[in-house]
């Protein structure tokens, strides 16, 4: 019988929840548990692939090529669970299924209701789930207990636990205990408030997890078990994680969470935990051998999570190189100014990451002049590849106004542009998992070391093969294709230290016991650039 854990947050909202439950998933699978995540989400949108990076950071694109939150990101990072579209939730989705089976006429004519028929659409999700190779589902329900929007996933995670009974469910309460300078104290009383909350709805907590500046003395934590009704040792710690994220799977640990949940939950199949590979891995990024600056430079550097998966990845690929990786983000419309083009000179590698929109392209098409000129390593992703062949094709093979029909339409020599065939028939965006065929004695394939790789891509505009001689007799090297043949995959130029631009998004891919050998390499190509 397949498990559920409920994460609910309480008190703020940005207290992790989404990293703390991809922490339970990692420390659940060290032990040998079959884990899946899911996120319902109360916002009301039905395409977070189009939500602002600046309000909500990037956007996660899975395999099947569903366009999510960037908390899936975390899960996948954390565990090696695959998601798909059944594990990304929002209650706009759910409201537009409901519609359908309304007008499929499913619900008979009965008058449609918060409840039942909106929580038992979220019982169906979370049910959907339950599989007979997976042990453990682990559901994060968005927004903070106390929110209008999430209302109705609190009443349908009391029902599910009575459903299939309250010892297969777990609740665990993300929670926020302020420290309050003035007094020098840690205040239990929001975090009292918000379970009277939850207890209201009928949920009783099972763990409360603190998120804290300080750590909690024992008296406080007696204090928090009391009023929140638990035992002590489910008063679980987690401190500012200051260091990494990486570290919070192991204060959890160290808080004994995985032990309590695996005991709780009855799950008699849990083995030992092995944390070996990822204990190693933080040994490396605690004690780096040297350092290096990385420029990305986009539109959205200033959201701090615009980027969030090329920033995971880097880090990533710093552990296996003993590198700390420094990252500068570059608005890549500040590129025409003096000081920042000195930064890019003295950077030792450029990122040019995914982004759409002409205020995007034109400065990153500058950066890319700069590495070129001056053997800066450079990679370029998705957008990346646009820019570096405009670059190249304005600037080294002469094709006046070289562009893409995105940024313009009326350009001279459009060397991108839409192609029809292979995408969503609804807004022609290449999405998903594809496979991708790298050519003999490429640098990419001697980085991959095969050549064949399946990538994750999420772009609507091609490369026109009209250009590929101009661009062949130009020393330029096109090295990937897609499996049609048909799609520009992978560009590179031999006569530099190390210059790689793709058009899918490998960060979607990396995970820190496993960095992504594109973003391993070419922070090894900056170490060595740095010299
Ligand atoms: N704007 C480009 C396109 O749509 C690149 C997209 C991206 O960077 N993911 O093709």
């Amino acid at each position: 019988m397949t498990k559920h854990i409920f994460v609910t947050g309480g008190v703020v909202s940005s207290l992790g929840k989404g990293l703390t439950c991809a922490s339970i998933g990692m420390l659940l699978e060290s032990r040998g548990l079959r884990v899946r995540m899911q996120k319902l989400d109360p916002y009301l949108n039905i395409l977070p692939g189009i939500l602002s990076p600046f309000q909500h950071g990037e956007v996660y694109v899975l395999d099947d090529g569903s366009e999510t939150d960037l908390d899936l990101g975390h899960y996948e990072r954390f565990t090696s669970d695959r998601l798909t579209r059944n594990s990304s939730w929002t209650t706009g989705l759910l409201y537009q299924e409901m519609g359908e089976k309304e007008r499929a006429g499913e619900y008979n004519g009965v008058t449609i209701q918060v409840i039942p028929h909106v929580t038992s659409i979220i019982k169906e999700k979370v049910a959907n789930l339950d599989r007979d190779d997976v042990d453990v589902v682990i559901t994060e329900i968005g927004g903070t207990v106390g929110d209008m929007e999430s209302l109705p996933h609190m009443e349908a995670i009391r029902q599910f636990a009575n459903d299939v009974g309250k010892q297969n469910c777990l609740f665990i309460h993300l929670t926020l205990i302020p420290y309050l300078k003035a007094a020098r104290e840690l205040k239990t009383k929001p975090t009292q408030h918000s379970v009277g909350r939850l207890l209201s709805i009928g949920i009783q907590p099972d763990i409360i997890v603190c998120r804290t500046e300080q750590p909690i003395p024992a008296e406080e934590r007696a204090k928090i078990a009391l009023f929140c009704n638990v035992p002590k040792e489910c008063v679980v710690e987690e401190p500012d994680a200051d260091f990494s994220i990486y570290e919070v799977p192991m204060t959890l640990h160290a808080n004994k969470m995985d032990e309590i949940v695996v005991s709780r939950l009855g799950l008699s199949n849990a083995g030992e935990p092995n944390l070996t590979a990822w204990r190693d891995m933080l040994d490396r990024m605690h004690h780096p051998e040297r350092e290096v600056t990385i420029a990305v430079v986009g539109r959205y550097a200033d959201h701090k999570d615009a980027y969030k998966s090329v920033y995971e990845a880097l880090d990533h690929a710093g552990t296996v190189n003993r590198a700390q990786v420094r990252v500068r983000r570059i608005d890549s419309e500040n590129v025409v100014r003096q000081e920042t083009r000195q930064i890019l000179e003295n950077v030792d590698g450029i990122i040019v990451p995914g982004g759409f929109g002409e205020r995007t392209v034109s400065g990153t098409v500058e950066a890319i002049q700069i590495a070129r000129e001056k053997g800066i390593p450079f990679f370029g992703v998705a957008l990346g590849i646009q820019s570096a062949m405009i670059e190249y094709g304005r600037n080294v093979l002469g094709l006046n106004d070289a562009d893409s029909t995105e940024y313009d339409r009326t350009c001279e020599n459009p060397i991108f542009r839409l192609l029809q065939d292979d995408k969503d028939p609804e807004d022609g965006v290449r999405r998903g998992s594809r496979k991708v065929s790298l050519a003999a004695g490429s640098k990419a394939e001697k980085i991959y070391g095969c050549r064949q790789i399946e990538e994750r891509h999420r772009h609507r505009y091609e490369f026109d093969f009209e250009y590929q001689k101009k661009f062949e007799e130009g020393g330029a090297v096109l090295s990937g294709l897609a499996e049609s043949g048909k799609h520009l995959e992978v560009m590179e130029l031999p006569n530099h230290p190390w210059f790689v631009a793709v058009a899918y998004h490998p960060e979607f891919k990396s995970q820190p016991t496993k960095p992504h050998p594109l973003f391993a390499d070419f922070v090894a190509a900056a170490v060595e650039h740095r010299g």
